[in-house]
């Protein structure tokens, strides 16, 4: 795995996870990486981490596909939920 923001994050592995995701067209958070959300959002609670979407202002951002466009603080409660 690529650390730290590559221009071409791909989470190939996660497309119907991404599936799952609302879409999102309005600004900010549809450029951070909707991937990367869902996956901070499984760390914090398998950390105990409390519940926080705004954490995923701190992402890389990415349009790479699948999670092009996808609304981030979505995909954080999706993957927080997911464990
Ligand atoms: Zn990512």
């Amino acid at each position: 795995m690529i650390r730290g923001g590559d221009m071409s994050c791909n989470h190939s592995d996660l497309e119907s996870v991404m599936e799952r995701v609302e879409s999102y067209q309005g600004g900010g958070q549809r450029h951070i990486c909707a991937g990367c959300a869902y996956l901070l959002g499984q760390k914090h609670r398998a950390n105990g981490t409390k519940f926080d979407p705004s954490k995923v202002d701190d992402l890389p951002e990415s349009q790479a596909q699948p999670q092009r466009h996808r609304n981030a603080y979505d995909a954080y409660r999706i993957g927080f939920d997911s464990i």
